[in-house]
């Protein structure tokens, strides 16, 4: 008989590629189905993102590249930070990672251990949970409330740092929330962290340029006296639709960058050398594909939120970014987990439901609107055909 390590029996899931798998198999069933479950961006990457990716495998680029990622692309990232969010960081710094998921990882990885706490936001992006349980440290939810907007108050999170704290994990605009923090709670984040010096922090903002209303966003790498302790997590997946190149960039404190870069030995020894080189035209080229699909998104916010307000046993607080809308539901009656399942095998919607970001999100279901507004109307109605049979 096989036996596993014991820390996979704590290694969690992302429910969202089960639903993808289920939402697929049912579609080629012949069944018509609608898919706001998954987090990607409906739309191609640019072209010239595409020929820059191309070209590098044309000249060559087919080898293994330093492992941080390529100098020329971590100057671009450096470059972009500078001139969009105002930060001044070293390239030496910037580690270029398969994707988000992986700073994720790597974050928890070096902090993580039995007797260690890492508080993460609940409802939250499900794989910090997972990692943290993996790690076997013991994982401290940060409760994001709907009437908060889903935005942590700096005063409930600094009440839940102990002497055990090891790493604290935020993420705005947030993944399933929408929800954004606002500057003022995060400056006075920052304010009391100083407080702490034993934890550090990964500041997952892969949704930094997803934002609605002419919100700004703010860097958590803009406090010079946390600078030696905070992780950046950012990338390239949901800003230029690039989910499948499996491209990220991560900022580390000096102290941290050399552990960073031998857990990428360790791992995957680089990012694909094409990606990268598709990663410097993204940052360099062009803006205008970023402003037209948040444009895109900006509308069918407009619609999911409210079309769903209008559903029986429904309300939806306006998400401030990412692409996500968290209704309520538990007007319907019905667990989080059955109206997912009703919804897809009844109606042929793909939605998730909101314990899957966390036992904080029964009574929700994460509608991604990244589809067109075609789709999301068809969905909702679909279920304002069906939601008065189950209130
Ligand atoms: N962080 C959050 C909050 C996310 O929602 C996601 C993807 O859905 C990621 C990180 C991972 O992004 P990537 O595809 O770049 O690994």
């Amino acid at each position: 008989m096989l036996i596993q390590a014991a820390a996979m029996a704590n290694l969690g899931t992302e429910t969202a590629f089960d639903v993808l798998a289920r939402a697929q198999a049912l579609a080629a069933q012949g069944r018509d189905i609608i898919n706001l479950g998954i987090g990607q961006p409906d739309f191609r990457t640019p072209d010239h993102i595409v020929e820059a990716g191309v070209k590098a495998l044309r000249d060559g680029h087919h080898g293994y590249t330093p492992a941080g990622g390529i100098p020329a692309l971590r100057q671009a990232v450096a470059a972009d930070l500078a001139d969009r969010q105002g930060v001044t960081v070293d390239p030496d710094d910037v580690v270029i990672m398969p994707g988000g998921k992986v700073t994720m990882w790597f974050a928890i990885l070096m902090f993580g251990q039995p007797g260690a706490e890492i508080l993460y936001p609940n409802p939250g992006f499900p794989i910090y949970e997972s990692a943290i349980r993996f790690t076997g440290a013991t994982p401290v939810p940060v409760r994001l409330t709907e009437e908060n907007g889903f935005a942590f108050s700096a005063d409930e999170v600094l009440a839940q740092i102990t002497p055990r704290t090891r790493l604290l994990i935020i993420n705005s605009p947030a993944n399933p929330t929408g929800g954004v923090v606002p500057k003022a709670e995060l400056d006075r984040l920052a304010a009391g962290l100083e407080r702490f010096p034993h934890v550090a922090v990964l500041s997952d903002e892969i949704y930094s340029r997803i934002l609605y209303d002419g919100q700004e966003h703010s860097c958590f790498l803009s406090y010079p006296a946390l600078r030696d302790r905070v992780i950046l997590l950012d990338g390239w997946s949901k800003t230029y639709a690039m989910t499948g190149w499996r491209l990220g960039w991560s900022v580390w404190p000096k102290a941290l960058r050399e552990a960073a870069t031998r857990l990428a030995v360790n791992s995957h020894s680089c990012v694909n050398a094409s990606a990268q080189y598709a990663g410097i035209a993204a940052l360099q080229g062009p803006q205008d594909a970023v402003a037209s699909m948040c444009a895109a998104f900006a509308e069918r916010r407009r619609v999911v939120v409210d079309s769903l307000n209008r559903l029986p046993g429904v309300r939806c607080v306006e998400p401030g970014g990412a692409f996500y809308a968290f209704p309520n539901i538990s007007g319907t009656g019905l667990s989080s987990k059955e109206l997912q399942t009703r919804l897809l095998d009844d109606c042929g919607v793909a939605t998730i439901a909101g314990t899957s970001f966390g036992a904080m999100g029964e009574g929700f279901l994460r509608l991604s609107y990244a589809n067109s507004v075609e789709n999301i109307e068809r969905a909702v109605a679909r279920m304002a055909e069906a939601l008065p049979e189950l209130v």
